[in-house]
């Protein structure tokens, strides 16, 4: 007991996301909120949901371009074909965008539509490509694998950095436990443990932590409330119509209710939300 009130914790590192709209801090005393589909699905639905989480305070964008789907046989995202209208979405609304990269040929291909990379669960144990993101000079938002320690993510961020990349966020996603009433289970544990042993910001994606659209916005609350300095959720104009993970999707009430409850619980802790920056 008393070799550990004699520990000190490491301070959080800024990390600044540099869009065309202006510099976002995560790690900061601002929580930033990241919102939009799980998949890319058509100009509109990208623009309609951007322009709604926007006016409800997301400071910043999310969309699947490629996924990472467990069956081969449903939506596996729009791939290049969907870089213009993306642009075009995010100029229009100035707004940032964070996507995933599933494999190391395509940080190149994607590099001038996203803002920041996301390694997703599936590829937290990808060295190669996190080896490649290393060499990047934009932040990525590594997510912990479901089946993962949290040492063993905490060593995956350190391939990104050991390149020279320091620009590594980390997300707690869920992870598979015994339990199957929910998608995964949401492991606070692990955000405040990174929070008092390592430097890196950290952000929770309660989405996927709980696949229950009712369920999404009170783990939303308590991420918020156990410090984490940001959360990325999943919102769809039509969840019902969805093409990936429609079940766990936010309506756009949904989301700007969720909002208005965030912001109580920041106000208590004295923490302002980030909004997007423009330029
Ligand atoms: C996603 O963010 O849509 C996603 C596939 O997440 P994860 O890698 O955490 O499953
Ligand atoms: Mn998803």
């Amino acid at each position: 007991m008393e070799i550990e009130s004699m520990q000190t914790t490491p301070s959080t590192q800024i990390v600044k996301i540099k869009t065309a709209y202006g510099t976002l801090d995560i790690g900061g005393p601002q929580f930033s909120v990241l919102a939009g589909p799980c998949s890319i699905e058509s100009h509109d639905q990208f623009l309609e949901t951007a322009k709604s989480v926007k006016s409800s305070g997301a400071c910043m964008l999310r969309g699947g371009i490629w996924k990472m789907r467990t069956s081969s046989k449903t939506f596996q995202g729009l791939g290049e074909s969907s870089f213009d209208f993306i642009k075009s979405v995010c100029k229009e609304t100035n707004m940032g965008l964070v996507s995933e990269v599933t494999d190391a040929r395509q940080i190149e291909e994607v590099f001038d539509v996203v803002d920041m990379f996301q390694v997703g669960s599936r590829n937290m144990h990808n060295y190669s490509l996190l080896k490649e993101l290393g060499r990047q000079n934009k932040p990525v938002l590594l997510k912990r694998g479901f089946a993962s320690l949290i040492d063993e993510w905490i060593k995956a961020a350190e391939y990104v950095t050991n390149g020279g990349n320091q620009n590594v966020i980390l997300c707690e996603r869920g992870i598979r436990t015994f339990e199957t009433a929910t998608r995964n289970t949401l492991d606070l544990n692990a955000v405040v443990y990174v929070k008092k042993n390592t430097h890196f910001p950290v952000i929770v994606d309660p989405s996927h932590a709980v696949g229950i659209r009712a369920l999404v916005p009170d783990l939303a609350i308590a991420a918020a409330a156990s410090g984490a300095d940001g959360i990325i959720v999943e919102v769809h104009p039509r969840p019902k119509e969805a093409l990936s993970d429609g079940p766990q999707a936010l309506t756009f009430d949904d989301f700007k209710t969720m909002m208005n409850k965030i912001e109580r619980v920041l106000t208590a802790l004295d923490r302002p939300l980030q909004k997007a920056t423009l330029v």
